[in-house]
């Protein structure tokens, strides 16, 4: 965890970046935003801007201003594998909709194809393609990601978003005008350029009886429900699984379930999940993350890796007493 100095507090955009930004997107930004609403977690300071663009020529806009100013940005998707820092993030978060939320499916002999935008959810993809009788889709239902975030973590469970995207469309900083990239994907993670935004994708599956895929569908949702605590504020799962292991089950064994710092518990229900119990802080989870973390490498000499992603500043309790801003 980062020592908090006054400087990583302090916004870093001056009164033209916010002209801009103003004049580009009029009332769908916003300063000194709070990101705990858009987090799964419902933790995260704020962000110097919030940026909710509805068009590839916004997200264009926005990237190169960036780039000829040199501030930092961050894209953010449904917050759904993000534990945002209690000191929230410098530069401008980007947050695609609109345009971006389309979801097109279309059903043929071949099978079905599914066309959809960045900011579409997975529950809209999962819940048409569905329909539509798309074999393997029950493996993808129950994320609570978008379209965009899902791509760049790879999610899934017996299988994988790589399994079924057949063309990624990207827009980034060195090339701001939307176009194809190959992407390769591993457990939980993708060779997506870091500074590549994804924009729109195109996925593809056999085609089966609707019906039958539909009732598959349901039984995993519902399994989901029995196993995991969904209703609660979390992020799923914390901790990628280690080569032929399951985190949860090496977290469980040293008896971490129930483990409380602050408002954040290792969920007592799936041990690889914490939940929020009302107010815990980016600290009170960073905090019960290394103690999991460490009474597992302590017991059977296996560091875990966070699949979580850890974002922006850190503020540490001791440092300043609280999560205040610096003006
Ligand atoms: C209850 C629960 C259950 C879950 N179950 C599963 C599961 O079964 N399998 C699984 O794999 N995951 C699971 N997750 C984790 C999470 O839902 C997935 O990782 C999801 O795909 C993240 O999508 P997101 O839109 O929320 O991304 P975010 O959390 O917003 O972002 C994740 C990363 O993707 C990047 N990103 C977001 N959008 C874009 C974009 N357009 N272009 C480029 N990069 C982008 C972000 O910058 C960040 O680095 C679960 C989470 C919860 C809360």
């Amino acid at each position: 965890m980062s020592l908090t100095t006054a400087s990583s507090m302090k916004t870093l955009l001056d009164d033209d970046d916010r002209a801009m930004l103003r004049e580009l997107l009029s009332d769908r930004v916003a300063f000194d935003e709070p990101l705990a609403p858009y987090t799964s977690w419902k933790i995260g300071g704020p962000a110097d801007a919030f940026a909710q663009l509805e068009r590839e020529n916004e997200l264009a806009a926005v990237l190169t201003h960036c780039v000829r100013r040199r501030l930092p940005w961050f894209v953010l998707g449904s917050g759904s594998n993000l534990l945002v820092g209690d000191g929230g993030i410098r530069g401008i978060v980007l947050r695609l909709g609109g345009d971006f939320a389309r979801v097109e499916v279309r059903a043929s002999e071949e099978g079905v194809r599914v066309v959809a935008g960045a900011s579409a959810s997975m529950a809209a993809i999962t819940a048409r393609a569905a329909s539509a009788g798309a074999v393997g889709i029950g493996s993808l239902a129950g994320i609570p990601g978008t379209l965009g975030g899902s791509l760049r973590m790879n999610a899934g469970t017996d299988r994988e978003m790589g399994d079924f995207i057949r063309d990624v469309r990207v827009q980034s900083p060195s090339r701001p005008a939307p176009h194809s990239v190959d992407v390769r994907y591993f457990y939980r993670r993708t060779n997506l350029a870091r500074d590549a935004v994804v924009v729109g994708a195109e996925l593809a599956f056999a085609r089966g009886d609707a019906q039958a895929v539909r009732e598959e569908m349901q039984a995993r949702l519902v399994r989901r429900k029995q196993t995991q605590p969904i209703a609660l504020p979390n992020a799923g799962s914390c901790f990628r699984n280690p080569e032929g292991e399951k985190a949860a089950r090496l977290i469980e064994a040293v008896g971490a379930k129930g483990w409380r710092e602050g408002d954040a518990e290792v969920s007592p229900l799936h041990a690889n999940f914490i939940n929020n119990l009302g107010a815990a802080s980016a600290c009170d989870v960073a905090t019960l993350l290394a103690r999991v973390r460490r009474a597992v490498y302590e017991r059977f000499g296996i560091g875990l890796e966070l699949e979580v992603h850890l974002v922006g500043v850190f503020v540490d309790r001791e440092w300043d007493g609280g999560h205040g801003r610096v003006a």
